[in-house]
């Protein structure tokens, strides 16, 4: 079976001929334009890729050239991430860690330069929601859990990236989101509203100090996505805490009840890791169909 990456490859192939056969102001010009296969030649690491969002950013981005390193803490989901990679004609390398354990980033990013030599651009996306329940009720043991996947995980990520980032320039994207951004009302949430929020205040920080690197980095803050998080969940009494609220029309105003697509958070992802974004650093951009203005 001929894949689309194949076909995009070839095609592509093709158009590089003909674009050296023309004049200077007309190849510019389709410089600009061009969408095609914009990560040829970038290396980029997707934590979580083996789910969900992760998932479909690693299959995008080696679709659009980019060499692959798809991170997660679970063996299988990297081994099927690669193989479905290698399947469509790209290129993918699997790695197995925790995102909130040092050594394993240390060593996870120390594998992707042994075996490409460079990295370019890195998605800071492994979460968990662990577990919502009152204040009274969150262990010590569960807060930590959550802060260290979803805040400490993001700061190894980027920490032990940025001495490769910053060769070259590169960009990462930081998987923030409503709730604690614009969202404060699923209450019990506190931990994961904490982490998330704590995301958007690392992403700030991180784009001035790496600026002077030409290292951009942007935080992304979906509403409801329909993934696979529900398997990182565990609700504990919520409902003595939460305010009770319905909305008749459902609370997504664009939608409705139904939620975006991993697919839909990966176009905006690889936007914001492309040369299309080349001036955007340190923002934090919400993609949930007007939820969190309707829930709030
Ligand atoms: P998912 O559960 O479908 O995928 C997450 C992946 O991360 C899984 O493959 C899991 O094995 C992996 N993972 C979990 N803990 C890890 C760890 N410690 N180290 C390495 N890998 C780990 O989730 P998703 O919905 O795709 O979420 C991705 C990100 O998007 C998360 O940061 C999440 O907070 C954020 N987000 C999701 C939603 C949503 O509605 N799904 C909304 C807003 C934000």
């Amino acid at each position: 079976m001929v894949s689309f990456y194949y076909r995009k490859r070839k095609r592509c192939q093709t158009m590089t001929t003909t674009f050296a056969s023309l004049s200077r102001p007309a190849q510019s010009n389709l410089e600009r334009i061009s969408t095609f296969m914009q990560l040829t030649g970038k290396v980029a690491l997707v934590t979580g890729a083996g789910s969900g969002i992760g998932r479909a950013t690693a299959l995008l981005l080696a679709q659009e050239g980019a060499k692959v390193a798809a991170l997660d803490l679970r063996q299988d989901r990297t081994e099927e991430m690669t193989a479905t990679i290698a399947e469509n004609g790209g290129e993918g390398l699997g790695l197995a860690a925790d995102v909130a354990n040092a050594g394993e980033m240390e060593q996870a990013v120390a594998r992707i330069i042994d075996h490409w030599g460079r990295l370019d651009l890195v998605v800071a996306n492994a979460g968990i929601n662990g577990v919502w329940a009152p204040i009274e009720e969150i262990t010590p043991e569960e807060w930590d859990t959550t802060l260290a996947v979803n805040l400490k995980g993001t700061f190894l990520t980027v920490k032990y990236a940025t001495p490769h980032l910053k060769k070259a320039g590169g960009a990462i994207v930081v998987l923030s989101s409503v709730n604690g951004t614009r969202i404060f009302s699923n209450t019990g949430a506190t931990a994961y509203s904490c982490a998330k929020a704590a995301q958007v205040a690392f992403t700030k920080m991180m784009a001035l100090e790496l600026a002077p690197h030409r290292v951009r980095i942007n935080a992304i803050c979906p509403g409801g996505v329909a993934t696979n998080i529900r398997e990182n969940t565990q609700l504990r009494n919520v409902e003595q805490v939460r305010q009770p609220v319905t909305f008749h029309n459902g609370p997504i105003p664009l939608t409705g009840n139904e939620r975006a697509t991993p697919e839909q958070l990966a176009q905006l992802i690889f936007f914001l890791l492309s040369d299309n974004a080349s001036h955007i650093t340190g923002t934090e951009m919400w993609i949930d169909g007007a939820q969190s203005l309707l829930q709030g």
